[in-house]
């Protein structure tokens, strides 16, 4: 993925050893289908578990989308929570866990109100798109046009 065009300007050079410098996270969110899709994805779960009683801290939040297939750095989660907590849908609130290994999982996040209306309406919209996109039968077939899939 490395260019060395010769024609480049220095800044351009610089932002690109920069780049090359960055976690494999941050490069994955260069990845249109992460950018377009998964971070979505990733947002959804936050507010369901942000609902819990416990809340949610980046390093638990991790492993828990890991058992999703997810494999985020912190440096991706972190800056998702605090822009999901700039949009006001979930909170920081100081931790009394012992379990917080560094001072950035001191802070759990909650949801706040707008929050859970947001997730009531992702709520809502994925039960819509599960209906209709989550049960495609592996395999189609045409010819049997209106007959009930299986579920
Ligand atoms: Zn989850």
């Amino acid at each position: 993925m490395r260019q060395t065009k010769g024609d480049r300007t220095s800044s351009e050079a610089d932002a690109s050893a920069k780049s090359a410098r960055t976690s494999a996270a941050t490069r994955r969110m260069s990845d249109p289908f992460v950018r377009e899709f998964l971070l979505t994805f990733w947002k959804i779960h936050i507010l369901h578990h942000a609902e819990e009683e416990r809340g949610v801290y980046g390093m638990w939040m991790i492993e828990e989308l890991s058992h999703h297939g997810y494999r985020l750095s912190p440096g991706t989660l972190y800056p998702i929570l605090t822009r999901m907590a700039q949009r006001g849908w979930i909170k920081a609130v100081e931790s009394t866990s012992s379990r917080s290994a560094s001072s950035r999982d001191a802070r759990v996040y909650r949801i706040t109100p707008a929050g859970a209306d947001v997730l009531e309406r992702l709520r809502r919209a994925l039960a819509e798109l599960g209906g209709e996109v989550g049960h495609r039968p592996a395999k189609p077939k045409p010819s049997k046009a209106g007959h009930s899939p299986k579920r």
